[in-house]
């Protein structure tokens, strides 16, 4: 069979490689680090991103590459891509790696974003608030995730504070969104330019941290149907190839996209409980050009994080009646860690 080529080694990596497994795929891991994918995988490769000769061989012996980490260096895409084909593409990777990028193409879709502006110095506070108001979020262009790299903006005067906060790393500005509820919706394109959307998940955050994912959402029919359109037209906007996770803010004037993810995302764990074909499988088939899954969904089901210590719970947790335990199998389970899930099955869909 073929082998697929993932960059990043965490339990999403895990997740796709066993995905891949069972469709008869030999995956091959690249990541810096140690990693928990690498124990489930037919190889790893362990280098630096800047480490352009061990990318290169790591491409030659991939027939293609995807990733579960989206801050790839545009000079490791060029390595990779001189020899196989990369899925889904850089300019989906290039377009979400940058907040102010994100946002602008976003907006030049049509779709309702926050109010941004970018802050590159402290010249640019009074304009930028202009445009988002207060109170703001400033928020690091790159590199940011579960919440890290953000600052509150209360009001003009605490803005100096909150852009030091952020160390001089170029910054955008964000009109603070007053949602009532926060959803995701996780949708794939085929190399053919179908595309399937499983249904909108209900988050919710702790600590910046996604904590659960709920399904169905008790949204109306006409917001949950935006959401997949919303989806559907980015992805067809990219030309995207694979899975990505869109989140969005309900808000009393309809759906505000807060940001993407190229790549499967926490928020759709659950399809591994209430899905023919979860998010992984079909990340798998997408990129393989396989046709994907439809999306239907047979179960309720509610997601949880466990973060940190919460891992001495699995055990009873997989005690309870329709509960499905993963783990991630990290060594330490360090606060704030995603250590692994539980899908809880509440009932038929
Ligand atoms: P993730 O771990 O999902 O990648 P992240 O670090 O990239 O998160 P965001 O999703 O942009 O960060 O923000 C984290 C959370 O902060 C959001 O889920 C939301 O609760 C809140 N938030 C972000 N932007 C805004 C905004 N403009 N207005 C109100 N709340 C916001
Ligand atoms: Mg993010
Ligand atoms: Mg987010």
């Amino acid at each position: 069979g073929a082998t697929i080529g993932i960059l990043g080694g965490g339990q999403l990596g895990r997740m796709l490689a066993m995905a891949a497994a069972r469709l008869g795929y030999r995956c091959h891991i690249f990541e810096p680090g140690a990693a928990p994918a690498a124990d489930v995988s037919h190889g790893w490769t362990q280098a630096p991103y800047d480490d352009l000769d061990a990318l290169r061989r790591f491409a030659q012996g991939c027939d293609l590459i995807t990733f579960e980490f989206e801050n790839i260096p545009a000079p490791a895409l060029d390595v990779l891509s001189r020899t196989t084909p990369l899925f889904p593409d850089r300019r989906a990777l290039e377009t979400s790696q940058d907040r102010l990028v994100e946002k602008t193409f976003l907006a030049g879709l049509g779709l309702a974003t926050a109010s941004f502006a970018p802050i590159d110095t402290a010249a640019d506070l009074a304009t930028a608030l202009t445009a988002t108001g207060t109170p703001a979020i400033f928020k690091t262009r790159r590199f940011g995730y579960d919440g890290k790299g953000q600052a509150r903006v209360m009001d003009p005067e605490g803005a100096p504070a909150a852009l030091a906060s952020l160390k001089g790393a170029p910054a955008i500005a964000e009109g603070f969104v007053r949602f009532s509820r926060e959803i995701s919706v996780i949708a794939a394109r085929g190399r053919d330019g179908r595309v399937a959307a499983y249904d909108p998940g209900e988050n919710v955050h702790q600590d910046g941290i996604l904590a659960t994912t709920s399904v169905p959402t008790a949204l109306p029919l006409k917001l949950r149907t935006d959401a997949v359109l919303i989806a559907s037209r980015i992805l067809t906007a990219l030309d995207y190839v694979g899975v990505m996770g869109v989140e969005l803010f309900v808000t009393p004037e309809g759906l505000i996209v807060n940001e993407i993810a190229p790549r499967v995302h926490n928020s759709g764990h659950w399809t591994q409980a209430g899905c023919a074909v979860d998010q992984f499988e079909q990340h798998i088939r997408a990129i393989a050009g396989w046709p994907l899954g439809n999306g239907a969904r047979h179960a309720n089901v509610v997601m949880e994080n466990l973060i940190g210590d919460d891992i001495a719970r699995a055990a009873a947790l997989a005690a309870e009646p329709g509960v499905q335990v993963h783990l991630y199998g990290k060594a330490e389970a360090r606060s704030g860690r995603k250590m692994g899930h539980v899908n809880r099955v509440t009932g038929p869909a």
